[in-house]
């Protein structure tokens, strides 16, 4: 499907010329897509006050599939330890239960609609491979926010957000690139009209397929190499783990090891991975001034042996065990140790957040739907959510709305080809501090809290749009007209 693609070849009103211009200063250095200063690599003082940010983002983790927010099947030992030395936040949400638009909104800091990254433009919630479609180069990334800064930037990891040059890492702020572009079971080995998986290091495929029992180590070793090539300077490195996406893998050391099968083998790897890195923090005596991130992009899957317990619902579902994530952020010093933090935080405030940490602002001159959350970060006792409501979609739709301890689910029809056919779904309201698994609808009692997110979803209508239905401050996604596929030369 190609109704986007306007005059004279992309969407957004930049034309080709345009385009690739502004993506080629970009790769060289010398301006950022969106932003107007040159850049500047000088390692001045202030620069080296700057924390240093790692975003470890996994694949499909659910809920209750660490041991510190409850796994009895999973030994993960170093995100337990990273959580007492740090906080763990329970409400901490992602924007959509699948990969793509939950990724966008980690890099805009906005919701996947406000980017038009909530579906693929091919009736798919995600991008497949040889994608016409991606990230908006225009929109500004929480890389490219920091880079502005003087941030050297490293994505390690599953995109996701286009696999075509125009939309690569290497073009939304990170000066360096090495993992796969989309999911790991969206290559010829599972879908023979593909090209094999690709592994990229910046815009070259180097390896195809990609071995991927042994992705988590490297992605570890290219960390670590990273880091203590950049422990001088501050530093953002986003690691988007393969895994636990299925078809799990994980290197022999792990392999069979676990007491959840290849699921559980490919998790305890990600936490010895995740023990390697905050080990290379303590050891380059850069621990103190490095914040640490590990979440993941979505809930677990119904079907490969992840748990979201104690949440209902699974990965693609509005329900909490769909997007509510596991979250866990350690930085000595700053904040507490072993504090839980249960307002309601999501990964849109990572950019806006990690903005003012580094001393700038988000970006001014668009929507940013993330909120500053360093009270909540800091502890303080008396910090609240910044976010009156949160949106649950799922692909375009509005499917539920929450604020304070309330969800709403919102009445609607499960999409079908034959309309005649849709599934009418009523109207629900849990108290989420009571009934965190949504079983107990307590609507008919609270009718004023029912009128009042019905107001709320009406506004992220109108803002963001819904089903069949524009929103008035929606922004275009990337698009391209001759999409080639990734293949190793
Ligand atoms: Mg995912």
């Amino acid at each position: 499907m190609k109704k986007n693609l306007t005059t004279p070849e992309f969407s957004n009103g930049v034309n080709r010329r345009d385009f690739l211009a502004i993506a080629g200063a970009a790769m060289a250095g010398t301006i950022l897509p969106g932003c107007t200063e040159v850049l500047s690599s000088a390692k001045n003082e202030s620069s080296l006050k700057k924390p240093n940010f790692i975003i470890i983002f996994c694949d499909d983790l659910g809920y209750g599939d660490l041991g510190c927010f409850g796994s009895k099947k999973h030994r993960t030992p170093n995100i337990d330890r990273m959580a007492a030395e740090g906080m763990r936040f329970t409400s901490f949400y992602v924007t959509s239960g699948v990969c793509t638009p939950s990724r966008s909104s980690l890099m805009t800091g906005c919701y996947p609609r406000r980017v038009n990254m909530h579906e693929s433009g091919a009736h798919e919630w995600v991008l497949f491979p040889v994608a016409e479609k991606g990230l908006n180069p225009n929109e500004i990334t929480i890389a490219e926010v920091l880079k502005e800064q003087g941030y050297a930037t490293a994505c390690v990891g599953k995109w996701h957000l286009g696999d075509q040059p125009e939309f690569l890492p290497t073009r939304q702020g990170f000066d360096y690139y090495y993992g796969i572009p989309y999911s790991n079971d969206m290559g010829a080995e599972q879908r023979p009209k593909n090209p094999p998986l690709p592994l990229l290091r910046n815009e070259k495929v180097i390896e195809a397929p990609a071995d991927q029992n042994t992705l988590t180590k490297r992605y570890t070793e290219q960390v670590i190499k990273f880091v203590t090539a950049n422990k001088d300077r501050p530093f953002f490195v986003y690691l988007p783990h393969t895994m636990v996406h299925n078809p799990v893998h994980s290197s022999e050391r792990f392999r069979g090891k676990s007491a959840n099968g290849g699921y559980g083998d490919a998790a305890e790897e990600i936490d010895w991975s995740t023990g390697e890195i905050l080990a290379t923090l303590k050891k380059l005596g850069i621990d103190g001034r490095t914040l640490v991130v590990f979440t993941s992009d979505n809930g677990a899957a119904k079907r490969w042996g992840g748990s979201n317990l104690p949440l209902s619902g699974f990965k693609g579902s509005t329900m909490e065990g769909g997007m509510r994530e596991p979250c866990v952020m350690r930085w000595p010093g700053r904040i507490p140790a072993g504090k839980t933090c249960d307002e309601l935080t999501c990964t849109m405030d990572l950019m806006p957040t990690f903005a003012r940490l580094a001393g700038t602002k988000p970006p001014s001159d668009r929507i940013i739907d993330g909120k500053d959350i360093r009270p909540l970060m800091a502890g303080k006792q008396s910090a609240k959510s910044p976010h009156e409501a949160f949106y649950y979609y799922r692909v375009d739709q509005l499917q539920a709305v929450r604020s304070g301890k309330w969800k709403l689910h919102l009445p609607y029809k499960i999409k079908k080809r034959d309309q005649a056919k849709a599934t009418s779904m009523p109207l629900k309201l849990y108290d989420l501090e009571a009934d965190i698994g949504e079983t107990n609808n307590v609507a008919d009692q609270h009718p004023d809290v029912v009128q009042r997110l019905l107001a709320l979803a009406e506004k992220a209508r109108d803002d963001l749009g819904d089903l069949d239905r524009k929103g008035r401050n929606q922004r275009p996604a990337g698009w391209v007209v001759t999409p080639k596929p990734l293949r190793k030369k």
